[in-house]
């Protein structure tokens, strides 16, 4: 079992407090991984902040070459990452799992490395100059969530770096290790204190919210926590960019031909288990083909393997741990109770692991906790409409707004309705699609602000001009 360890300045730092990180598909325990505390925080911060003016006033080439040798390194690694992401996440190999997510680290800071943000001139004459210059908003603090560590630590840190910030991360408890292997392996090229990271829970996290040293936070998690972050953060008035929860609705037009998109569908509701922020949460079909769509949905959805995500013939693992087995357990349970069909699924099976089957509920509808809260699993309810207008208001009518999709057989039909969904992406005969160059946030209680693209590194500065008289 490889020591894992903190990274303070440019140093490991190893604590007399650690706790077990558990692999959800059987319970063992991956690695015993030290505990953050409020005052390692602080050093972190401390850290961070020392490293902030060098790092900051390096020409923008070395921060260039700093990335693209980070991209080198993770791609070394890449296989190492994914083994471990599978381990404590859960994703499994094969699929859309846990080598997408390691490659995508790749990509994503290949891609960040190569964008700019350049000076703007906008007035150059007799009476003047006046330049719009973009600065490091100073020292950030980062904090991610389980579901997808290594992606999500990686779009975080990747643009802080890229415009000359220095970071302190915080992992989920639940995830730590590939952000800790992540940030000892961006330490072997960054100056000491450019890139931290300390674990803890609910405790550091708030600190981190609160603390005077440090001018940004960029969360990735609840939408509630995401509230509280918003809140801690008043006082000392932080730049923040919140990515928070969703459920994203997708609606199928009457008469199209579900055959070609069944795939499609699948990896838009059950990509990573359905535990995924901008997955496909409530499907919309018309009632002239609603049992014809659901049964060969569920057909389809009864076939794809689950089981440890080690052994490469799964393509979807466990939830990452029991409280959300729980939780998605209990609406399914609940829409049951209320009615619904469970086409296939939807019992909680024995045995080791925080296993929870693809389950396809039909003929749930609007007041079920299913359809109304994001259950974050594997659990589809399918829900009928009778015209596309009232599927467009229901479909608008929760106050979240990440993605949405529309699905037909004419695109540029789906296309017209998918823009008037009320989400910050808007899918067409596919749902979950990112692009590192395609601005990805949600409108509503899905968050503030975006990541990826100039757009995102934009998050990361802060504008100055300069305006020179003649
Ligand atoms: P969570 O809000 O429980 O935890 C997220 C992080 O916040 C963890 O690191 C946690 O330790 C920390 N935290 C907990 N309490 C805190 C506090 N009071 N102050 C500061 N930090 C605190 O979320 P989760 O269960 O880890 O993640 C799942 C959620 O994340 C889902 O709702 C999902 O939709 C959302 N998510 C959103 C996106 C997006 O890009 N919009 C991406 C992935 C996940």
């Amino acid at each position: 079992m490889q020591p894992y360890a903190l990274v303070i300045d440019g140093q490991p730092v190893t604590t007399d407090r650690t706790f077990e990180v558990l692999n959800p598909a059987d319970g063992s325990v991956v690695a015993t991984c030290p505990e953050g505390t409020v005052a390692l925080l602080d050093q972190a911060v401390a850290a961070a902040r020392r490293a902030l003016p060098g790092w900051a006033s390096r020409p923008d080439a070395d921060r260039v070459a700093a990335l693209n040798d980070i991209a080198n390194r993770l791609e070394r690694h890449a296989g190492e990452l994914a083994e471990l992401v599978t381990r404590e996440q859960g994703k499994p190999q094969s699929g859309p799992g846990a080598k997408l997510e390691a490659g995508g680290c790749v990509a994503w800071t290949r891609v960040t490395a190569g964008l700019a943000l350049a000076e703007e001139t906008i007035q150059d004459d007799a009476k003047g100059r006046i330049v719009i210059r973009r600065k490091p908003v100073g020292v950030v603090g980062s904090i991610t969530p389980w579901n997808w560590p290594l992606m999500i630590a990686t779009w975080h840190l990747m643009p802080a770096v890229r415009v000359g910030c220095t970071v302190v991360i915080k992992p989920s408890p639940y995830t730590p290790l590939s952000t800790l292997r992540l940030v000892e392996l961006m330490n072997q090229v960054l100056p000491p204190g450019v890139v931290n990271v300390v674990t803890g829970d609910a405790e550091v996290g708030s600190r981190m919210v609160s603390h005077p040293d440090i001018d940004k936070i960029v969360f990735t998690g609840s939408i509630k926590t995401g509230k509280s972050v918003m809140e801690g953060a008043a006082d000392t008035l932080k730049r923040l960019t919140l990515e928070l929860g969703g459920n994203d609705a997708g609606i199928i037009l009457p008469g199209t031909n579900v055959d070609p998109l069944l795939e499609s569908l699948f990896w838009g509701c059950f990509i990573n288990g359905g535990q995924t922020c901008a997955a496909l949460k409530r499907l919309y079909v018309h009632e002239s083909q609603y049992e014809e769509v659901a049964e060969k949905f569920a057909a389809f959805v009864a076939k794809m393997p689950v089981g440890n995500g080690l052994d490469a013939k799964n393509l979807v693992g466990p939830l990452t741990n029991a409280m959300q087995r729980d939780k998605v357990s209990t609406y399914v349970d609940e829409a049951r109770a209320k009615g619904a069909r469970i086409l296939t699924g939807g019992v909680r099976p024995s045995g080791p692991g925080y296993f929870y089957p693809l389950t396809v509920v039909a003929d749930a509808t609007d007041d079920m906790l299913l359809v109304k809260e994001e259950q974050f699993g594997p659990a589809i309810p399918i829900l009928k409409y009778r015209t596309v207008e009232e599927a467009l208001t229901r479909a608008n009518s929760l106050d979240v707004g990440l993605g949405g999709s529309v699905w037909g057989n004419d695109p540029q039909e789906a296309a017209a309705l998918a823009t008037r969904l009320e989400c910050g992406t808007a899918w067409v005969n596919q749902h979950g699609g990112l692009h590192p160059l395609a601005p990805f946030g949600g409108v509503k209680c899905s968050g503030i602000g975006v990541e990826f693209n100039v757009d995102g590194l934009k998050e990361y500065t802060t504008i100055q001009v300069v305006n020179v008289a003649r």
